[in-house]
């Protein structure tokens, strides 16, 4: 069983792209906002588990047990994600953060299980794709362009929005629904807000939030 902290260190080395090229620990550092030193300490445990090699200066890459170990986490938080906002009523903040605290706890049957219950859904509450059991990672769709690259009378889907607690919220705040096509009406000078029509519905979202948004 890996600790939890261990798995977030994981994490960030898939998501930096680790299943692929090396990632530094600097990166790391940043991204989960501790020092050095510690990330230093956890690479080794890591790499001594076989979860990950380490070169020095290039920096750490996940091993197939690592991948592995990722993808069942990812599985299992955006499973989770699913079942708190469609059976519990959750907001896409609140399951995102609870998934982070179930993802941990879940073992492969239970995962399995809540999948089967939950109908075998292709993506999570933000537009995430769900991978399913012995896929390879998957790598984010690059036909997807922001919203803050539309212009007046584009007709686009919304598919993905970034997992920021904040940003969540105000999606939420502003009615904006993940799935729908959506109408631009009017896209303001020198980055300003965005106006489109939602199901009959003029939403205006600000130019920062639009380029968290991605749409097809
Ligand atoms: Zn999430
Ligand atoms: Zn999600």
């Amino acid at each position: 069983m890996l600790t939890s902290n261990k798995e977030d260190y994981l994490k960030i080395i898939y998501e930096e792209g680790g299943f692929e090229n090396p990632v530094t620990n600097k990166v790391i550092a940043e991204k989960l906002g501790v020092a050095p030193p510690s990330v230093s300490e956890m690479i080794v445990k890591l790499d001594k588990q076989g979860l990950i090699t380490y070169e020095a200066y290039k920096g750490s890459q996940l091993t197939k047990a690592g991948l592995d170990a990722c993808i069942e986490l990812i599985r299992s938080h955006r499973l989770w994600e699913v079942f708190l906002t469609s059976h519990l009523g959750y907001s896409l903040r609140e399951s995102h953060e609870y998934a982070h605290l179930l993802e941990h706890i879940s073992d492969s049957l239970l995962i399995d299980r809540l999948n089967h219950y939950l109908e075998y859904p292709e993506v999570c509450p933000h537009g995430f794709v769900i991978p399913q059991k012995g896929q390879g990672p998957n790598k984010i769709n690059n036909n997807h362009k922001k919203l803050s690259q539309v212009s007046p009378h584009d007709i686009v889907k919304i598919v993905r929005v970034f997992e920021d607690g904040a940003l969540l919220d105000y999606l939420e705040q502003s009615g904006v629904e993940i799935g729908k096509t959506i109408e631009v009406v009017h896209v303001a000078d020198y980055e300003g807000p965005i106006t489109f029509n939602q199901d009959n519905r003029e939403i205006v979202l600000s130019y920062k939030a639009a380029t968290q948004v991605f749409v097809v």
